[in-house]
């Protein structure tokens, strides 16, 4: 990433701050910077999003309620590559790359603290929070494998941590600084009060990774595309799921389940994908990844899925009558169709993806991992959710 590419996004008002603060728009990295404030030193927060995480569209009501301020970092295609390549931490629970996501977000932070002048980065890590992640050893593992040890501080436990080196230069009064730790949120809300917020968040949520309903999504798209890519986990958040797996290939095909759905499907169409669609009567729509290269059986069977999901397509056919469907897509060479009539079907060559088997797989590929890089079948220790 560019110095350019960094300094693109919008910013905030500090002309030159002095510190960075990993700003997730939780009450932890709210007090982050609210403590480092306090000591007069001029803090910029820094909002990473991805397709997994993040939420640039709130930054501007943080912006309001927090009084802070607050640039924004699109890390997505940097967060895709890791999971392509597999966190060398492992996944947690559930797909949460937890000590993978923090190193990956303070390198990038770091970038964006030397291209705007500051001089140190913060996070509102608190130790013993979370049971892996925030553990003393792996914060220090964190630390160091992100390449930040010389310029990170984590105020809300400083005082419970080694002195940091930008606490000995004197940038930041450890004094000052909190001691907290441990999962209770008594001594955050206690410091909530003490600065007056009016707005805090409630804890938990806000990284879809750690939530079985849309792990499940993503892990098919992980391991079943050659480059999973942005688009491809956008795609993946949106509408009903499915894959097929025929004649050796794996196709997918998404289907709105609202208006809401449908437009965002349509966003999310790129060269190659069909959008499918009821040639005569409203219902939703679906988009088929590249399905300019589908074979017509697949595309037909997708098309009699999406008219199942149409109350009037399915009245039609108890009458008998077939439902028509259409397909566009864009090639280099321009525009393309399909058109077909289908009975609405849900005949189960389609299928959504389960949590189940996908964490089996995930667990067996990291055990594979592991055994590959230290010659013996040891228990795998999962990074746990940040
Ligand atoms: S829960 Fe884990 S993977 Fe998700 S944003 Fe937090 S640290 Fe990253």
């Amino acid at each position: 990433m560019t110095t350019s590419q960094l300094l693109s996004e919008p910013c905030g008002e500090s002309p030159s701050p002095q510190v960075v603060v990993l700003f997730s728009g939780g009450l932890d990295s709210i007090l982050a910077a609210r403590v480092l404030q306090e000591q007069g030193l001029r803090v910029r927060c820094l909002h990473c999003y991805s397709p997994f995480f993040g939420d640039p569209d709130a930054v501007p009501r943080w912006r309001r309620q927090q009084g802070l301020d607050i640039a924004t970092l699109d890390v997505s295609d940097a967060f895709c590559a890791m999971l392509r390549a597999r966190p060398a931490h492992g996944f947690g629970k559930v797909m949460n790359p937890c000590v993978d996501c923090k190193i990956l977000l303070l390198r990038h932070a770091r970038r964006y603290m030397e291209a705007v002048g500051a001089s140190c980065l913060a996070t509102g890590e608190v130790l013993g929070q979370r049971p892996m992640s925030q553990r003393r050893d792996v914060l220090n593992a964190i630390r160091r494998d992100a390449g930040v040890a010389d310029v990170l501080v984590r105020p809300l436990s400083a005082r419970l941590l080694d002195p940091s080196p930008v606490e000995l230069s004197g940038l930041v009064d450890r004094e000052r600084l909190p001691a907290i730790s441990g999962r209770g949120r008594r001594e955050q809300m206690a410091l909530a009060r003490h600065f007056g917020l009016t707005h805090i968040p409630t804890p938990g949520g806000g990284c879809r990774l750690t939530e079985v309903e849309n792990a499940r999504r993503y892990w098919p798209v992980l391991s079943r595309l050659p480059q999973a890519d942005t688009a491809d986990f956008v795609l993946a958040n949106l509408g009903r799921q499915f894959w097929c797996h025929v004649d050796g290939r794996d196709y997918w095909l998404a289907i709105g389940r609202n208006s809401r759905d449908n437009q965002a499907l349509q966003a999310a169409t790129r060269m190659g994908d069909a959008r499918i669609f009821l040639a005569d009567i409203p219902g939703p729509l679906a988009v088929g990844r590249q399905a300019a290269f589908w074979p017509e059986p697949v595309l037909a069977a997708a098309g009699a899925l999406m008219a199942s999901y149409s109350g009037r397509a399915v009245r039609q056919a108890a009458d008998g009558q077939g439902v028509g469907v259409r397909a566009h897509w864009q090639t280099p060479d321009g525009p393309a169709d399909w058109q077909g009539v289908v009975m609405p079907a849900r005949d189960g060559l389609w299928q959504e993806p389960l949590w189940e088997p996908a964490h089996q797989e995930i667990r067996a590929e990291q055990k594979a991992r592991l055994h590959a890089a230290t010659g013996s079948p040891r228990r795998e220790e999962p990074a746990g959710k940040a």
